[in-house]
């Protein structure tokens, strides 16, 4: 585990508020004297996450807490040895009126700011900014006008589209995010994470739209898959998050199978820490263990990882970071 923990590692697919620390959490909830019904960390499913979600946001209601959080949340991927990170976050104003969603957004940008001036030699950090598919489209409309206006800053590199996938669809917000591929920026989408045939022909429609990543991706059938592999989009994974959600018995069941040993490019990612109680080296390790993975299939997993990255030109100091720890460390 230490091997796995001190390898430069690639974390894209990580959801700022869901990864507060709980610690943290609690600290705020007490100060403000809000209840925590704890057993909500007990229902580490889709739905199970996302009342989770609506206790962070009800709790970290002032800016202070979300520069505490941001900050917090990219020293515990540098302390994971994570080389490159990219954090996504929907901007947000909060309801008690604390902040509006550009001074959220200022804040978040703020801190990544400050922290690439101290560590960026150790973590490379940029940012995603979130569509939340279960708030109205005039919401995703003011986020993108509010991201044109920050485009010259070199953090933000990516749109992602999130949020409860049992509210509306991904058509309605079509034209938004190619709107915003057309302004450069690179468009990740979260796919196929429940069962049905409704969300079967969703996926198609979001694979048709050519993403430049997929989030998840658990359930597919021929012709997804199939489609997927033609179109060689590639998928970020988040294992103990995906195993809850699809509720599999090991994590041997795991998709990774299906796509790691055909070629795909894929990697590894947390999802939500705090919801999952999980950090990257976990992620890592778990599947290591569950595939068996050999040393080189570790170094290959990192390295089809390094060419997901939005920020491309970034790579070639990732690439040289992965094959200097595999040359200079034997297991
Ligand atoms: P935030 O955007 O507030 O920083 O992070 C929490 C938000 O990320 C959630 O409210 C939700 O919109 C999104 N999110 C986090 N994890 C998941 C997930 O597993 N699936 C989906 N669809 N959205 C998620």
């Amino acid at each position: 585990q230490d091997f796995v923990k001190k390898a430069p590692k690639i974390e894209l697919h990580a959801h700022l508020n869901g990864c507060v620390r709980r610690q943290t959490l609690f600290e705020i909830a007490q100060r403000k004297q809000i209840n925590v019904d704890f057993s909500i960390f007990d229902l580490r499913n889709i739905r199970g996450a996302f009342s989770i979600f609506q206790l962070i946001h009800q709790v970290l209601g002032d800016l202070s807490d979300i520069r505490r959080v941001s900050r917090e949340v990219l020293e515990d991927f540098r302390d994971q040895n994570v080389a490159y990170l990219e954090i996504r976050t929907t901007p947000k104003s909060c309801e008690l009126g604390t902040y509006t969603k550009e001074q959220y957004l200022a804040t978040v940008i703020d801190e990544i700011q400050q922290f690439q001036q101290q560590y960026g030699h150790k973590m490379q950090a940029r940012l995603l900014v979130s569509i939340d598919r279960g708030r109205p489209l005039e919401d995703a409309q003011s986020t993108f006008d509010h991201i044109l206006k920050l485009k010259n800053n070199n953090l933000i590199v990516g749109l992602d589209f999130s949020g409860n996938p049992t509210k509306s669809t991904f058509k309605e917000y079509e034209q938004l995010l190619e709107q915003a591929r057309k302004e450069g920026l690179k468009i990740t989408i979260h796919v196929a994470e429940l069962e049905g045939d409704e969300y079967i022909q969703e996926s198609l429609d979001i694979v048709n739209f050519k993403p430049d990543r997929l989030g998840h991706f658990n359930f597919y059938n021929q012709n997804l898959y199939n489609k997927v592999r033609q179109l060689d989009i590639p998928i970020e994974m988040c294992p103990t998050s995906n195993f809850y959600t699809v509720n599999m018995k090991s994590l041997s069941e795991h998709h990774f199978k299906e796509f790691f040993y055909q070629g795909h490019t894929i990697n590894l990612n947390t999802d939500d820490t705090c919801v999952f109680d999980t950090d990257i080296t976990q992620e890592h390790f778990k599947m290591i263990q569950a595939f068996n993975l050999s040393t080189d299939e570790f170094k290959q997993l990192l390295i089809r990882s390094s060419s997901m990255i939005f920020d491309q030109a970034y790579k070639p100091q990732l690439l040289q970071r992965i094959n200097e720890y595999f040359s200079n460390h034997q297991k």
